[in-house]
């Protein structure tokens, strides 16, 4: 994913941005960066890898120097940024939440009017600057941003630090969240609300998507009314979001209560204890318990003091082995014992699978399997999702692939049904391959009642192939 915050304070505001950066970290693992305006000094800006170390690390000798009333952070999973561009609209830096399926194109659409794009390490263009020049081709930041919009297949969210205050945008079909908040002195713009609460500010606006507004000191001025189409990602709740934060106004862990008892509600097993495979799944795991009154404990810790957070080593194995060793099981819990599992997803199953040959060896009698959400059938085109989620790799497609032989030619729609016996006979190959003694995926609508906005405003493609461009 990726996720942005920026402040703009009659006092210094470099803290405030660094502290509420921070507090993004789990939304990306690649590259972070932080930029600073000061009428003395200009734009001052620093990025850093964040695939050997922590943002907070990584930063802190740089804040030192820096200085400014104004100043916008970013944790990103992929690109470096914020990009800071002198333009005919004057200097200014920009940072991004986005994905951009059609980038090869618009690569092609600028070099052939012969502008230059800066090399990076990859090979690649750097998405944030090919956002940046969009918004240059504009007559101002409105116009410019609109080209984003228009331009751009994917979705994109940013932050521009100007010489003036910073302009926040929202997607156009608001996949991710941009929301404004504000306290003595100063406001500021983040997609986690939880970035809030430590440095005093209070929620003041959600921004609607494709809206835009001007942030300063002294407050924000809509610059862009909002669209009446919406896309939010589902998936914001059930599994990126962090558990404080707040999109449209709906609490993360109040919503993963929910799931976690709307998938009780269609239960009733019975089992010695219920547990949340960490750290996602145990908001669900919370709500369950209450639910169905089986005791909540935890047979697996998670073991922080060296294994603090999330990090993505380059290759596959070396991150399945991190998963297992920040995991420890707890016998005294697990042996002889019938538990029920929540956990916020099967993406590709791999690790899960390795959690539960770790509960046989600790000498479990039953493990009962509750995922939070439908099964993933369709990739995501819309949004950068940090875990592997190409097709082929699926748990679904590989459970098809064992049923039909071949997913080609196979109508997914059928799989995505609940009440089918293809979703049924799907359920039940991962089950099998998984190990485990019972498997339920929540139902979508379920999971959309969860959530608590209308189905027409939420993307739930991942499990329906129902959102657009
Ligand atoms: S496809 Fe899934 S992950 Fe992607 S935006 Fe939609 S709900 Fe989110």
């Amino acid at each position: 994913m990726s996720g942005f915050f920026g402040s703009v304070s009659k006092t210094d505001c470099v803290g405030d941005v660094f502290y509420g950066t921070d507090y993004h970290s789990h939304l990306g693992t690649k590259r972070a960066g932080l930029a600073y305006f000061n009428k003395q000094k200009g734009f001052q800006r620093a990025i850093h890898s964040l695939e050997d170390g922590y943002f907070r690390n990584k930063f802190e000798n740089d804040i030192k120097n820096f200085s400014g009333n104004s100043g916008i952070g970013v944790i990103s999973d992929t690109e470096a940024q914020p990009i800071v561009v002198n333009s005919h609209m004057g200097r200014f830096a920009v940072a991004t939440v986005s994905k951009i399926v059609n980038a090869e194109e618009i690569e092609r659409y600028f070099l052939e009017k012969h502008h230059t794009f800066s090399e990076t390490s990859q090979g690649t263009v750097n998405p944030t600057e090919m956002i940046a020049m969009l918004i240059a081709e504009g007559k101002d930041f409105i116009s410019g941003i609109e080209n984003v919009s228009e331009r751009i297949k994917g979705s994109c969210s940013m932050l521009i630090l100007t010489e003036n205050g910073i302009i926040a945008s929202r997607d156009k079909l608001g996949r991710t969240p941009v929301i404004i908040g504000k306290k003595d002195g100063a406001y500021a713009v983040t997609f986690e609300t939880c970035a809030f609460s430590n440095l005093d500010y209070e929620i003041e606006k959600y921004l609607g998507p494709g809206e835009v507004v001007m942030v300063t000191a002294d407050g924000y001025e809509q610059l862009r009314k909002p669209n009446e189409k919406m896309q939010i990602c589902s998936f914001l709740w059930v599994y990126y979001g962090y558990p404080p934060s707040y999109y449209e106004g709906i609490n993360v862990d109040e919503c993963r209560y929910k799931c976690g008892a709307a998938l009780a509600k269609r239960d009733n097993l019975k089992a010695d204890f219920v547990a949340g495979i960490p750290d996602s799944g145990v908001g669900h795991a919370m709500g369950y318990s209450h639910a169905t009154g089986i005791p909540l404990k935890r047979p697996y810790s998670k073991y922080t003091p060296t294994w603090p957070r999330s990090f993505m080593p380059q290759s596959q194995n070396m991150r399945e082995l991190v998963a297992k060793m920040k995991l420890i099981p707890n016998k005294a819990i697990i042996e002889g014992h019938s538990g029920v599992f929540l956990d916020d997803s099967i993406v590709r199953g791999t690790q899960l699978k390795d959690n539960v040959s770790d509960l046989h060896h600790a000498g479990i009698k039953e493990v009962n399997m509750r995922i939070a959400c439908p099964p993933l059938t369709y990739p995501c085109e819309f949004v950068n999702f940090s875990r592997s989620r190409s097709s082929l790799d699926l748990a679904t497609h590989k459970a098809i692939k064992k049923l039909e032989g071949s997913t080609d030619n196979v109508d997914f729609k059928e799989y995505s049904d609940c009440n089918s016996e293809k979703y049924k006979a799907m359920v039940e190959e991962i089950r099998k391959t998984l190990g485990l003694t019972t498997l339920t995926f929540q139902r979508l609508d379920d999971l959309v009642e969860a959530i608590g906005l209308s189905k027409e405003k939420l993307c739930t493609h991942c499990w329906d192939g129902s959102s657009y461009f």
